[in-house]
């Protein structure tokens, strides 16, 4: 698995959507590199803060998250 092919199955990821081949192949990615495995722990984190302490975030601060997200992501997907 690539970098793009890792940001395009990034949402069934971390989901925990995988079939057991690719998420191992995702996994294997990540160990070895570095802008992914950053891309993945943002996002992680992201959805954390949503879950536990932000329920209700305003549709402003929600766009601003996702702006940043992308803006991240982008130079990857290629
Ligand atoms: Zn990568």
């Amino acid at each position: 698995m690539n970098c793009s092919e890792l940001l395009q199955n990034l949402n069934a990821y971390l989901d925990d959507e995988l079939s057991p081949s690719l998420k191992g192949a995702a996994q294997t990615h990540l160990s070895a590199c570095r802008s992914c495995s950053v891309v993945v722990n943002t996002c992680h984190s992201t959805i954390q803060v949503y879950r536990h302490q932000y329920h209700q975030l305003p549709a402003f601060l929600h766009r601003k998250v996702m702006d940043n997200v992308n803006r991240r992501t982008r130079p990857l997907v290629r």
